[in-house]
């Protein structure tokens, strides 16, 4: 086995937020943090070597950003991973896990890395494709076919008519368990999906661009409506629609679904089911790498790995995609 290098590296990349204060009481909980992350690595070893080694380690990004002025254009700095820590947590997959594809996912395996971008940024074309390609890496992106024609989601509309980024993500989460009518509503409250950033979102060219680089593409609902507050109706046509899009614009079907800010239940796994899909990805859920229907998947984003000086910390990267520390309160798009 090679040496354990990783647990201790050498801080060569700070995050896109470092500039952002760090209050003493933060800093020291980051400190622990890592310090008990180092040590576990240390006395384990590498995942593959544990005694009971996960199935699935899901990783769930968003964005992908090269500096300060592009993270400003996201309402939510939990969807962001800086290019510099993407290289490095790249790296770390591809030495000490099993890079897989989605849909190639055999359960009784170990340690299956799966690399997955909801809600297809643009950004990513640019900013992951490199890294993924210089460290053999397959990605799947999850697409909501509504927003390949330029327009935004409703939690775009909604986060860019707030005041804050604070108030963005609060309102937000507040509305992610409202009815489909108290969303649209919302929606046109704030003058309708048009609003917001546009040319957010990969167009059906881009996504034949990003499937041309040996990219894949899966499901993620035709609106971005979260699944278990729709009627069976609302259900079976955001997972259809959207998975007849996708074949119909690319020419092939989506092997892979992720669920909306990874909330499913039984009527919403039998939907999927139905529709044809083989396996589905959740966030921050329960599953456990057992069940094709509820794959784990942990989100991404720098403050996740952010050491107390701000700087990235493989330690931390490790320990939380492959559940060694508690999972966080859901945070997911
Ligand atoms: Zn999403």
């Amino acid at each position: 086995m090679k040496a354990f290098w990783t647990v201790d590296g050498p801080r060569t990349a700070s995050c896109v937020h470092r500039s952002q204060p760090v209050g003493p009481r933060a800093r020291v909980r980051r400190r622990l943090k890592r310090m008990a992350a180092e040590a576990m690595l240390r006395l384990q070893g590498p995942p593959l070597s544990w005694a009971r080694p996960p199935a699935v380690v899901g990783l769930a990004y968003h964005g992908v950003v090269q500096d300060r002025a592009e993270a400003l254009s996201y309402y939510d700095p939990h969807l962001l991973t800086s290019t510099a820590f993407f290289d490095l947590q790249m790296e770390l997959v591809s030495r000490w896990l099993r890079p897989t594809a989605a849909g190639d996912v055999r359960l009784s395996d170990a340690c299956q890395a799966v690399v997955g971008f909801d809600d297809a940024f643009t950004i990513i074309l640019r900013n992951a494709i490199p890294t993924l390609h210089r460290w053999r890496i397959p990605a799947t992106t999850y697409v909501n076919d509504a927003t390949t024609d330029g327009a935004c989601l409703w939690h775009d509309v909604i986060g860019s008519a707030c005041p804050s980024p604070t108030a963005a993500y609060h309102r937000v989460r507040e509305l992610k368990g409202a009815s489909v009518r108290q969303v649209e509503e919302a929606v046109a409250a704030c003058g309708g999906r048009q609003r917001g950033p546009l040319d957010r979102y990969m167009s059906w060219d881009e996504l034949r661009k990003w499937r041309a680089e040996g990219m894949e593409v899966g499901g993620h609902t035709t609106t971005h409506y979260i699944l278990t507050y729709v009627d069976d109706e609302t259900r079976e046509q955001e997972v259809r629609g959207n998975r007849s899009a996708i074949a119909r614009n690319l020419g092939v079907v989506p092997a892979t679904f992720a669920y909306p800010n990874g909330d499913h239940d039984g009527p919403t796994r039998q939907a999927i089911k139905d529709a044809g899909y083989e396996f589905a990805y959740e966030v921050e859920g329960t599953g456990d790498g057992t069940d094709p229907l509820s794959l784990p998947r942990r989100n991404i984003c720098d403050a996740m790995c952010t050491d107390e000086d701000g700087y990235f910390s493989p330690a931390l990267f490790l320990a939380e995609i492959t559940g060694m520390v508690p999972k966080p309160t859901r945070s997911a798009s």
